[in-house]
């Protein structure tokens, strides 16, 4: 299983873990309410987690243009 972490604006690979045995509650998952989980955790079809995150660029980007975050995220 692996995980990769993706930035959920520009789809750059942040990160990736090479992970058999680790569970939710390690990554910190158990701590996320049921609507973040199913914002941020996707897994595909292989059992391998996606995990959208904002790279450091867009948080760069959205501090200093915040109508971004709200052009990425047309529901919020
Ligand atoms: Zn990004």
């Amino acid at each position: 299983m692996a995980i990769t972490y993706l930035c959920r604006h520009c789809n750059t690979i942040v990160g990736r873990l090479e992970e058999s045995q680790i569970s939710e509650h390690q990554l910190g998952f158990s701590f996320l309410t049921p609507d973040e989980r199913r914002d941020i955790i996707a897994y595909d079809p292989n059992g391998n987690i996606n995990v959208k995150v904002t790279c450091e660029y867009c948080s760069e980007a959205i501090r200093n243009h915040p109508e971004l975050a709200l052009i990425s995220n047309p529901l919020q």
